[in-house]
Order: structure tokens, then C-alpha cells, then sequence
């Protein structure tokens, strides 16, 4: 079994439409694949009903943008219940907030000699219901500024960067509650990416599993080096946290997260599908037909 369970479309800063996603990972054999866009899922549906057409498991969530001490974590809500009213209202007023950041991030660029105006990103993220920092640098590189993504992220949107302006963020501890509460399961996602490892530590981790709900955290993450996926697998085991393996896949627009790079244990899955059961989620596609 080839498992991926976190993956973007153009519903948020992928590149494929959810349907071409869903094909490509059936093209490359993967078993099951789950759609987690940042702060949406609004592509799910048209995921789920591809899935069952090419014969592949989707499994549908969201990567649900969280802060904790100042710094952003990204926790992935798998098997949410889609209707779930606190979710919604919480991901919608994310969502929102980025958009007034889009303006001051084009002025920011602007100011730095790349003139920049807001319809100009609105224009790369068409399809999309999210609006992000990708969006910013795809604009740069239809005006001819810059080759790809990357170099406007090296240089003026890393976080604290330049043109770098924050959204609203969930506190994660809210955030683990609601997705619990949506029936899903709540992982956090590369918990070990620059920046956030400081805060993630060790002991940290272990504490938001035994007394605040996480479920478990992202050990196989192009992101992370081998020895920081040892250690977070060990980690996992000695606090009964469970280990997932992903790709990240945003597309074309992120070099080195294809789908299935890295995937997910059966002995995971099984543990995620058993607790979005428990929990009144959403479990695979095959389950729900
Ligand atoms: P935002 O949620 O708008 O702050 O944008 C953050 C997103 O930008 C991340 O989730 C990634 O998808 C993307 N990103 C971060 N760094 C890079 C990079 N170096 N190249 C391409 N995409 C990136
Ligand atoms: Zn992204
Ligand atoms: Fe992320
Ligand atoms: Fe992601």
C-alpha cells in the first residue's frame, strides 16, 4: 500500500486541479492520497468523486494554519466532517485575512522596485479559495521579475522577510480542538521545518499528546533530514504519537515533493481511519459511497 496524506491542489497554492491530482496519484500507484489545502476544503468533493472513478482511496482534510509562541505550525485535519460549523467559521476568517495581507504584500514588493498591484496576484490564484504567499511569487514571475517561487521565498517572503505579512492564525491548541471536534484527526504537519522546530520540541510534542489531544505529527517530510525523521519516528514511538509520511505535493510549484516521495505506514493509517471513526469523521472515499 502507497499512502499520502497531505497534498495541495489549486483550491489553495497547488497547481493541479483536485481531479488531476487524484489521477496523477492513481497514474504513479498510489493507494490511498488525501487533499489537505490550507484552510479549505472546498476541493474534496471533486476529489472524493475522482477517486472513486480512477479506483484510488481519497481521504479529505485540510492544513489548518495554527500559531504556538509566536511561531506558525501547520496542523493537517484529516477526515473532517465537512459540514462542522466551528471549523468553518474559524478556517473562513483565515481565509479572509489574507486577503487584506495580499494588498500590503504587493505594496511592500512595489516599494522594493517590483511595482505590484493586488489584482495582479488575484489573477495567479483564480481557482483558488485560499490566497497565499505562492500566489505572491507566481505574480512576480508572470511580471518577469523573478524565474520561479523559490527565489521571491530566498529573498523577500520567508517568514520575517521583507515583503513578508502574517495572517491570522488559529491557537493550536484551539485548532487540535476543533478538528477533534469536526471528527478529524489532528497531525501536526513537518513539525521540524526551519523555524519550528525550536518551538516543537521534544518535550512540547509530547505534551500536546498526552494532555492536549494531538494525535500525532509528520516524521517523513522532504523538509526534514534523516536524522530528524529518525529521531521523530523514535519519538513517536515512546509517546504514543502516530507517525505519518507525506509529500507536501503543491504541483509545479514546490521542486522536490512529487507525489508519494514519502508515504505513510499501514499501521498508521489504520490508527488514523480507526479514530475518525470513533470520532463520527469522514474515513475513506470507498467508505462513504
Ligand atoms: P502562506 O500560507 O500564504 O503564508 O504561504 C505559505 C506556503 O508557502 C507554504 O505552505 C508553502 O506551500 C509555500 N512555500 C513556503 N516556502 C516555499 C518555497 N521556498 N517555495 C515554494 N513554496 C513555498
Ligand atoms: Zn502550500
Ligand atoms: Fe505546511
Ligand atoms: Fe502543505
Amino acid at each position: 500500500m502507497r499512502i499520502d496524506l497531505h497534498t495541495h491542489s489549486f483550491v489553495s497554492d497547488g497547481t493541479d486541479s483536485p481531479a488531476q491530482l487524484v489521477r496523477r496519484a492513481a497514474q504513479l500507484g498510489l493507494d490511498v492520497v488525501a487533499l489537505t489545502d490550507h484552510d479549505t476544503w472546498a476541493g474534496v468533493a471533486e476529489a472524493r468523486a475522482e477517486a472513486a472513478k480512477v479506483g484510488i482511496d481519497l481521504l479529505g482534510g485540510l492544513e489548518f494554519s495554527c500559531e504556538l509562541s509566536g511561531h506558525t505550525v501547520h496542523l493537517l485535519g484529516l477526515g473532517i466532517r465537512e459540514d462542522d460549523g466551528a471549523l468553518s467559521d474559524e478556517t473562513e476568517r483565515i481565509r479572509e485575512s489574507r486577503l487584506g495581507r495580499v494588498e500590503r504584500m504587493a505594496a511592500a514588493l512595489s516599494a522594493l522596485g517590483m511595482p505590484l498591484s493586488a489584482e495582479e496576484i488575484y489573477a495567479q490564484a483564480e481557482d483558488a479559495t485560499t490566497v497565499g504567499r505562492p500566489h505572491v511569487a507566481d505574480a512576480l514571475v508572470a511580471k518577469g521579475y523573478i524565474e520561479n517561487r523559490r527565489v521571491a521565498f530566498d529573498n523577500w517572503l520567508y517568514d520575517g522577510g521583507p515583503a513578508y505579512v502574517p495572517h491570522l492564525r488559529c491557537p493550536l491548541l484551539q485548532g487540535i480542538a476543533l478538528i477533534r471536534g469536526a471528527g478529524g484527526v489532528a497531525i501536526i504537519a513537518h513539525p521540524w521545518l526551519r523555524g519550528t522546530a525550536d518551538v516543537l520540541t521534544p518535550e512540547v510534542l509530547a505534551e500536546l499528546v498526552r494532555s492536549h489531544g494531538l494525535d500525532g505529527f509528520e516524521s517523513d517530510h522532504e523538509d526534514h533530514d534523516a536524522a530528524a525523521r529518525a529521531e521523530l519516528r523514535a519519538l513517536a514511538a515512546r509517546i504514543g504519537a502516530i507517525p505519518t509520511g507525506s509529500s507536501d505535493y503543491h504541483g509545479v510549484g514546490k521542486v522536490g515533493h512529487d507525489l508519494g516521495v514519502n508515504t505513510t505506514s499501514l499501521a498508521s493509517l489504520d490508527e488514523i481511519l480507526a479514530r475518525i471513526a470513533e470520532r463520527g469523521g469522514v474515513g475513506l472515499n470507498r467508505q462513504n459511497v
